[in-house]
Parts: C-alpha cells; sequence; structure tokens
C-alpha cells in the first residue's frame, strides 16, 4: 500500500552500499540507535468504530466492487462472518480527522516548537545531523483479520530502526522504520504498518546529478556553462523503457502519445498497459502540440531552487484527447483560464533535458504548421515508428 504516502517505492534502485561520507560521531550513531524499539509516543483510539457508511465511500470512491464490503450474503457465501471492511481502510479508521489536522497545521504554521514525543526527538535528532530532507520510501501492511462493523481500532506506533547512514540517490541519508500496531477493542493485534522514510542531507546544487536518476549508466552531462552558479537544474525524469520515447522526442521536438497497438487508445504518462484492452503491446503517435488548458495551479511554495515562482503548471488537454501535465509560458499573471487554447513549444533546459512548454495558441484557430508538422484538423496523427518492445 502506498497510495498517500506521498513517496514512491524505489529502495532497491535508489539504496547503495556503503557510507563513504558518513561523518557522524560515534556519540550520535549511539543516541539514534537508542531510538530503536522505542514507542514512539501515546497511541489513540480510533473516532468511530468500522462503519458501514465509511466503507460505502471508500468504495465507491475507490471503485471497488466487491460485494463482500457491502452484502451480507455475499460476504457470507465467501466464507466471512458477514460484511468485512476493505483490509486497505487501515488507515482510514484511524485517522485523526480534518479539524484536529488543521489545528496542528495551524500550529506548527504558527511556529509551535514540534512535540517532545520520542517519534519528535529522533526526527529532531537526525536533523541535527543535517538529514533535513525527508522522502517516504516503503509503506506495508500485514493483516492479521478482517475487520468487522463494530471492531474498533487503537493505535501505537513503535520506532522500529534507524539504518546506519546510506549513499542513495537523493544523497547520504538514514532510513527510518517506524511500526504501527492496531489492536482492537479487545487489545489483541490486528494489523500492523511499517512505515519507512529516508531522511537524508540534501546535496548542494553542483548541476545534473540532482539525485533522479535511476540510470546511473547513463552519461551525465556537465552543466550547462550558461546556468547561473548555484542554480540547480531541473529534477531529471527517471526514464524506463516506458518512458523513455517519450523524452527522446521532446529533445527532437516531438510530442509523442503512447497508444494501445491493439485498441488504439491513447495515454499519458507513459506505462506498462493499456487501461482499456489491458494489451501490453503499443506505439506512439506524435501530437500536434495542440490543446487548451483543462485545469491548472499557480505553485507558490514549497518552492525548488531549479523554478521560477509563482510557477504555473498546466493539465493541457491535447486535441487528440489525451492530457498531460506540463510547463506553461506566455500567460501575463492571472490571464490564464480553463479552455484557453495552448500550443507545445520545446524548451531545452539543459544539455539533456527538453521538455514541452505550452504556450498561448493565438486566437485558437488552427494554421497549417510552420515547421512542417502533419496539420491535425480533423484528429489526424501522423504514427511514430512502434518502439521496441524491450531494450
Ligand atoms: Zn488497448
Amino acid at each position: 500500500m502506498s497510495a498517500g504516502t506521498g513517496g514512491t517505492e524505489r529502495s532497491g534502485s535508489t539504496e547503495r552500499a556503503g557510507s563513504p561520507d558518513s561523518t557522524d560521531s560515534p556519540d550520535y550513531e549511539a543516541a539514534l540507535q537508542a531510538f530503536a524499539g522505542v514507542s514512539g509516543g501515546p497511541g489513540h483510539q480510533a473516532p468511530d468504530p468500522v462503519n458501514v457508511p465509511m466503507i460505502r465511500h471508500w468504495v465507491e470512491a475507490m471503485g471497488d466492487e466487491n460485494p463482500v464490503y457491502l452484502d451480507d450474503d455475499a460476504a457470507r457465501e465467501a466464507g466471512f462472518p458477514g460484511i468485512v471492511a476493505p483490509p486497505t481502510m487501515l488507515q482510514a479508521w484511524i485517522m485523526r480527522g480534518l479539524k484536529v489536522s488543521r489545528e496542528v497545521e495551524a500550529a506548527r504554521a504558527a511556529g509551535a516548537p514540534s512535540g517532545d514525543s520520542p517519534s519528535d526527538r529522533v526526527m529532531a535528532l537526525l536533523d541535527e545531523g543535517g538529514y533535513t530532507s525527508v522522502v517516504a520510501t516503503n509503506c506495508d501492511q500485514r493483516y492479521l483479520r478482517p475487520l468487522v462493523p463494530g471492531d474498533r481500532l487503537s493505535v501505537e506506533s513503535v520506532i522500529e530502526s534507524v539504518s546506519p547512514p546510506k549513499t542513495t540517490g537523493l544523497g547520504v541519508g538514514r532510513f527510518l522504520t517506524n511500526r504501527l500496531d492496531f489492536t482492537d477493542q479487545h487489545g489483541e493485534l490486528v494489523a500492523t504498518m511499517r512505515f519507512r522514510i529516508l531522511k537524508f542531507r540534501p546535496r548542494q546544487p553542483t548541476g545534473a546529478d540532482d539525485g533522479t536518476r535511476t540510470e546511473p549508466q547513463e552519461a551525465v552531462a556537465p552543466p550547462a556553462p550558461e546556468e547561473a552558479p548555484g542554480r540547480p537544474l531541473r529534477p531529471r525524469p527517471a526514464l524506463t523503457q516506458d518512458n523513455r520515447f517519450f523524452f527522446e522526442g521532446t529533445r527532437r521536438g516531438e510530442l509523442l502519445i503512447q497508444r494501445c497497438a491493439d485498441c488504439g487508445t491513447l495515454r499519458h504518462p507513459p506505462r506498462p498497459a493499456c487501461g482499456a484492452c489491458r494489451s501490453f503491446a503499443w506505439d506512439t503517435v506524435r501530437s500536434s502540440g495542440r490543446g487548451s488548458v483543462y485545469s491548472f495551479v499557480v505553485n507558490h511554495h514549497p518552492q525548488v531552487p531549479a523554478f521560477d515562482y509563482p510557477l504555473t503548471v498546466a493539465l493541457v488537454e491535447l486535441e487528440e484527447g489525451t492530457r498531460l501535465v506540463a510547463n506553461v509560458a506566455g500567460f501575463a499573471p492571472g490571464e490564464m483560464v480553463i479552455g484557453a487554447p495552448v500550443r507545445a513549444s520545446f524548451e531545452a533546459f539543459d544539455d539533456e533535458l527538453t521538455l514541452p512548454v505550452f504556450r498561448p495558441d493565438g486566437d485558437g484557430e488552427r494554421h497549417p504548421d510552420p515547421d512542417g508538422h502533419p496539420d491535425l484538423d480533423g484528429h489526424r496523427v501522423e504514427p511514430a515508428p512502434a518502439q521496441p518492445r524491450s531494450e
């Protein structure tokens, strides 16, 4: 289960052996290791028992039509005593709710000192050691029995381990693993969840290798000479055999969209299988680059040094029918509106990263493409050569 963790499961690809640049003292190490096995702080009880209305909202939102979650007869037929809750609702039962979460956020924004629980203290100690950045890496849940309406959960956390320093793709960091123990109204353990984060020392802005690359065999371009000193390059895409065509296309000034080779459905972002027919066969079509703003957001915080703020990011609906999240430019502040016609241009942000940037498309009329791109009135698209199945 990784939904909602805000992180990605990539410990296998980012973690490298050794701790060559650790400068932590033995005392510091000992202070960190003293937290292993310690309770993270007082637990709490779920505000509500497991109940059918919440299950109904969950399965509707998730589109999960397994009948055992709402239909007593179907659940009994499947060998349960009656309706059971979806196992992945585990965290939903013990969430504090919007009001408390807002109060905590407001206190934090007002500069309230962080708490003094062991969890707070181990985080503060990691901060003191320079491990000030954080990314969630793993979330593993184990279910010991199905939850049924009427169950009332409680949860307690344990700081399970703090790893030695690891050199990762993001920088030198330590993995902090917390275990949440979920018990029922009888005190019986019903589920556990291990939640692992990487607390790491952010790399200094030194150039292209900003740590998001997952394919170290790729050549790393030196920072472009015209880059202002101290300004880091944009984050690298994590290239895979599914998405490589897209970035290779943008470098040639082509906006390529993945297309199912069996049913023709377009999809973006690139992924291995077709959501419509489950086929793994695909090729690409070259988009006209014309579309309209489907939605957009103006981002003010948090600020990442490689970008200029306020940063407008748009969800562009291409005229071929699929959408993509992209940079926009050429709109005066406040000028962007939903539905605004846009057209892709391509901007080389550095020697190896070229991305589409969408700009206002004049009056929105369809002009023949001055660069010889196919004119796509009538939604005609020019197929690009099929991508190899494996590389
Ligand atoms: Zn398909």
